[in-house]
């Protein structure tokens, strides 16, 4: 960390600086410019207070040179991080298709779509039981009969589940059915959720949150992972923008923005980002491309009749076509490298 002092801060307040973060443990060393002086601070700055250093009246500006997260961090864990949910890897170039419906709405329909999304290549089945909708008056979901549906799909179909909790409350519920736990958009702040559900043993599936930045996806995931849970996925599924065409605008560059930063695998969700199905075939094909670790599809096979999210769901023939195309673009990508 380097601590910038303003232009003609006397002398005797650079050294009391200097006394007072050697006092909290900090090598400190000064670099005098003829307007500036720096401090320029060697040792575990994490913990330190940005806040209280700028209420300083001689403090300019603090510039971090490490990244506020470090389990989530490259530079903690160099190698790529690859997650095994029951025999499906993702991560160091083991690709993940999860697809499903939007909604759990019946037993018939998830069997149904189970089963035509794992002929045609999906290695995990979603599905909301507890739905995050905009308004109060859509379709909440159908809450634990809806686990029970999806527990006995994964009983016929041998697919592993991925569905949303959305409140603290139900994290054990939820993850008594789930095999992996999703975090919508909606709650990837909500702090005591995420250290609920670091508590479990569950694999995460964190979705960045709709006007989050990357670094604050990066910092929500550190708070899964300081409570001792280390399995996490990412997930880009479009971000608010000016541009109202699409539902989210898919934030392309988050993929190899964060491969860079970050080891844990980065997913793509094409649903979510584009609102309409015709465009989930390109957006999935261009984060492939990116590097993403993976897909997460909705798919519904009477998309006319979904309760919920059916202008963006895929007819399982179009989920088929999405799959062969992307697997032809992995193909490409691993004889790249
Ligand atoms: C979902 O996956 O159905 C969902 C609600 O996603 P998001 O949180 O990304 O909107
Ligand atoms: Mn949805």
């Amino acid at each position: 960390m380097v601590i910038i002092m303003k232009p003609n801060t006397p002398q005797s307040e650079i050294y009391r600086m200097q006394e007072k973060l050697k006092g909290i443990g900090f090598d400190v060393h000064i670099s005098q410019g003829q307007n500036y002086a720096l401090l320029g601070l060697i040792g575990d700055t994490s913990q330190i207070n940005e806040s209280q250093l700028l209420a300083n009246t001689h403090v300019d500006r603090v510039m971090r040179v490490q990244h506020p997260f470090k389990r989530a961090s490259r530079h903690f864990h160099p190698q790529d991080t690859i997650i095994d949910i029951e025999g499906h890897k993702v991560g160091g170039g083991h690709l993940l298709m999860i697809a499903g419906p939007c909604a759990v709405e019946s037993q018939e329909q998830v069997l149904t779509i189970a089963r035509s999304v794992k002929d045609r290549g999906a290695h995990l089945l979603r599905g909301g039981a507890f739905k995050p909708r905009t308004s109060p008056y859509s379709f909440q979901g159908l809450e634990e009969d809806g686990l029970k549906i999806l527990l006995e799909a994964k009983r016929q179909t041998g697919m592993p589940i991925v569905t949303e909790c959305v409140s603290p409350e139900t994290v054990d519920l939820v993850a008594s059915y789930a095999d992996v736990l999703q975090i919508g958009t909606r709650n990837m702040q909500n702090y005591s959720l995420l250290k609920k559900i670091g508590r479990t043993n569950k694999t995460i599936l964190l979705k960045r949150g709709m006007a989050a930045t990357i670094e604050e996806l990066l910092m929500a995931a550190e708070y899964v992972m300081s409570e001792g849970n280390t399995n996490v996925i990412l997930c880009e599924r479009g971000i608010r923008t000016y541009e109202t065409y699409t539902r989210n605008t898919l934030d392309i560059s988050a993929i190899p923005a964060i491969k860079e930063l970050s080891h844990l695998p980065i997913i793509c969700d094409p649903s979510h980002a584009a609102g309409k199905w015709e465009m989930v075939e390109p957006l999935a094909k261009a984060a492939i491309a990116a590097g993403a670790d993976g897909l997460i599809v909705e798919v519904h096979h009477q998309p006319e009749q979904a309760l919920s999210d059916g202008a963006q769901s895929l007819k399982p023939e179009r989920y088929e076509r999405l799959v062969k195309a992307v697997n032809r673009i992995a193909e490409i990508q691993h004889s790249l490298v």
